[in-house]
């Protein structure tokens, strides 16, 4: 990989991966120029609560939704951490490895980034890295959206072209667009609860649902 290469970082909780976090990466990594793009599930995220599938299952489902993807690697750093899940040390940590020059760029939906005010050290992700900005079903990027102090980097930061992603390693905000699919962990989780496997498949790869069948994750009413 090249120095200039862009690295694209992909945090979430993945319970359970499903399509729409995967055309996130694929179309972020084609349309923004990714070289990569690092797949870091949360271990304990600090804002929300608990994962109901343990870290091993999600992490082992990311395995099979990631497998024969060149582009895509997993890094089971916060996962396995016992300390809360920050992206701001762990982008540290990225930085630190790869070196201050390099384009460092946290792939999040639209629904992320209108939470991001409430992350820890939330205004430091911008001297770590870029954001760029999914579009997701139900959601809108307008400022009446999003509390002031967010508004307030949005507009400063805001661009129009993924070129601006190569002039700086960090600081840019870049909403894109990507296939509108209407998916959510959490409407997977309900309608795999009810035990009609059935009706999830398309919405996740196979190879997870029979994972997920085999495991019998999401069975529980929590
Ligand atoms: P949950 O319903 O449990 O909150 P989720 O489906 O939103 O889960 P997460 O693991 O929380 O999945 O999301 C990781 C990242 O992927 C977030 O930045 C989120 O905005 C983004 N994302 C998830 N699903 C979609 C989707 N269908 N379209 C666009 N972005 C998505």
């Amino acid at each position: 990989m090249s120095d200039g290469a862009l690295v694209g970082i992909f945090g979430g909780t993945f319970d359970p991966v499903h399509y729409g976090h995967l055309r996130l990466a694929e179309e972020a990594r084609a349309a923004l120029g990714l070289a990569e793009v690092r797949w870091i599930p949360a271990g304990q995220p600090p804002h929300r609560s608990a994962p109901q599938a343990a870290v091993e299952h999600r992490l082992a489902m990311l395995r099979l939704a990631l497998a024969g993807n060149p582009a895509y690697s997993l890094d089971d750093s916060e996962a396995l951490s016992a300390a809360p899940s920050y992206s701001v040390p762990t982008l540290e940590r990225l930085r630190a490895r790869l070196g201050a020059q390099r384009p460092l760029v946290l792939l999040l939906g639209v629904d992320a980034f209108l939470g991001l005010g409430s992350w820890h050290r939330w205004r430091e992700l911008f001297g770590l890295a870029h954001l760029a900005v999914a579009t997701r079903p139900g959601y809108t990027l307008e400022a009446g959206q999003m509390a002031p102090a967010l508004a307030g980097e949005f507009h400063a930061r805001r661009k129009h072209a993924a070129a601006a992603l190569s002039a700086a390693p960090a600081g840019c905000i870049l909403p894109f667009p990507i296939t509108a699919l209407d998916i959510s962990a959490t409407h997977l989780r309900a309608t795999l609860r009810s035990g009609s496997g059935g009706s999830a498949r398309y919405l996740l790869p196979d190879p997870v649902l029979d994972y997920i069948a085999g495991h019998k994750l999401y069975l529980a009413d929590r």
